[in-house]
């Protein structure tokens, strides 16, 4: 294979890093600067000077502020002994995620590029890279990267089991390309051979499974999807426990799996919103309300309500009412891609209306002031009321209906079908567990 040959792509080479290093810390800062405004670094108890600072765990209140330098520092002086700072934040002990993580995995890459090929922590440090471009939306970034290191790995000859952790990671960035079919084989080798390599318990062989299951999730393959997450989650609950994060997302997943077939029924969308309800309640506790598993299980939770009232108003099983309200949703993203903020106060609308704070005529109003001139979005709406009530467009509107589709805009697509498909993944690149020793 071609790319056997030790060629360095220029996103890695050595003379970028600074500048790559540079970007994603001011990036991750800016993300983070509501989040961080007053406080000051815990590690080198500075506040907020000329780096800026950044938090990107499941640390709250003052805890888990700091510089992506303290962050950086903190994890080198402990790499030989553990990898574990450089993915996972000393106080909360959970995974570093979005654009931090990205910051931190240039920040490792530009430590440890300078070693030789075969040395250890240099080969996590790519890992890292790889995947803190997959959190930050990143996908041909982390593509390059992976693929490198994948070669990289081929040609040093590793054990297959490192291999297969490679892999995983690179389905997962091949997912978010829209590379479907080569993510769900892939997935379902990562799978296989960590089960042979690793049994059915190991953290690692959970994670293939959920990727895989998701992946299946994707393609409506819901029988097979089905079928692995009732082998695998009773596992996850008795080995990690039910305030692991695996444990919740695969949880989260089967709901999915449960909302989305459309072969579901009332009791199969009833057990959905009940196994979020549950899985967002410890969400909630152990990650906190800013993490995104805790907002992705909060948003499913959401479609998942308003199916279960939508088919429930029918008097019929589920239509898949559930896709309705994800294309629905996504149509609420597409025009308002660049205002998170009306999106949002949509989702609170609907938990009004599905918790029934606000009766049929005021989610109405609420709806139609929320969207006042997007005639198809209100128009749209329609399908989460129940029998015996409709939504008239005023004229002036009415032409909007016929109009084609408005294209949205690309910032919006990634947030939309495509981001759903990000939540449905797992993308925990576990450089912790590829080191045999731990
Ligand atoms: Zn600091
Ligand atoms: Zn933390």
């Amino acid at each position: 294979m071609a790319e056997l040959v030790a060629a360095v792509p220029s996103l890695l080479a050595a003379d970028q890093a600074d500048q790559h290093y540079a970007d994603a810390v001011q990036t991750a800062v800016a993300a983070c600067a509501a989040d961080t405004a007053g406080q000051t670094c815990y590690i080198c108890m500075d506040g907020n000077d000329e780096e800026g600072l950044v938090r990107g765990c499941a640390c709250r209140g003052a805890l888990g502020v700091a510089h992506v330098s303290c962050l950086a520092r903190q994890a080198q002086v402990v790499a030989e002994r553990t990898f574990v700072r450089w993915h996972t934040c000393g106080l909360c002990e959970q995974r570093y995620h979005g654009v931090v993580y990205c910051a931190l995995g240039w920040a490792c890459w530009k430590t440890y590029m300078g070693r030789p090929e075969a040395d250890r922590v240099r080969m996590n440090a790519m890992t890292a890279l790889g995947h803190g471009l997959f959190e930050a939306d990143r996908p041909e970034e982390a593509l390059t990267v992976q693929e490198a290191e994948l070669s990289m790995l081929r040609r040093l000859g590793v054990v297959e089991e490192r291999i297969l952790t490679t892999l995983n990671n690179l389905a997962a960035t091949y997912g978010n390309l829209g590379r479907y079919e080569e993510a769900l084989s892939m997935r379902r080798d990562v799978y296989s051979g960590l089960l042979k390599f690793n049994g059915e318990e190991h953290e690692k062989t959970l994670l293939a499974a959920t990727n895989y299951a998701g992946s299946l999730l994707f393609l409506k393959r819901f029988e097979e999807a089905r079928s692995l997450m009732r082998k695998t989650i009773p596992v996850a609950r008795r080995v990690l426990g039910e305030s692991h994060e695996l444990t919740l997302k695969m949880r989260g997943n089967y709901a999915q799996v449960l909302c989305r077939d459309p072969s579901a029924t009332l009791d199969d969308l009833r057990e959905a919103v009940t196994t979020l309800e549950d899985a967002e309640r410890t969400a909630r506790r152990v990650l906190g309300g800013e993490h995104p598993t805790t907002k992705d299980i909060e948003a499913n939770l959401q479609h998942a309500r308003a199916a279960a009232l939508h088919a429930r108003e029918d008097g019929t099983s589920a239509s898949n009412p559930f896709a309705d309200a994800l294309l629905y949703l996504n149509q609420v993203k597409a025009e308002f891609g660049d205002e998170p903020e009306i999106y949002n106060e949509f989702l609170e609308i609907m938990k009004s209306f599905t918790s029934q704070q606000i009766d049929t005529p005021g989610v109405i109003r609420r709806v139609s002031t929320l969207f006042e001139g997007y005639g198809k979005l209100i128009y749209g709406f329609n399908t989460f009321l129940p029998e015996g009530y409709k939504i008239e467009l005023p004229e002036h509107l009415r032409e909007q209906l016929e109009a084609p589709a408005r294209p949205a805009p690309a910032a919006a697509q990634s947030r939309g079908l495509h981001a759903k498909i990000g939540d449905l993944l797992v993308p925990l690149v576990p450089a912790r567990s590829l080191r045999k020793e731990q």
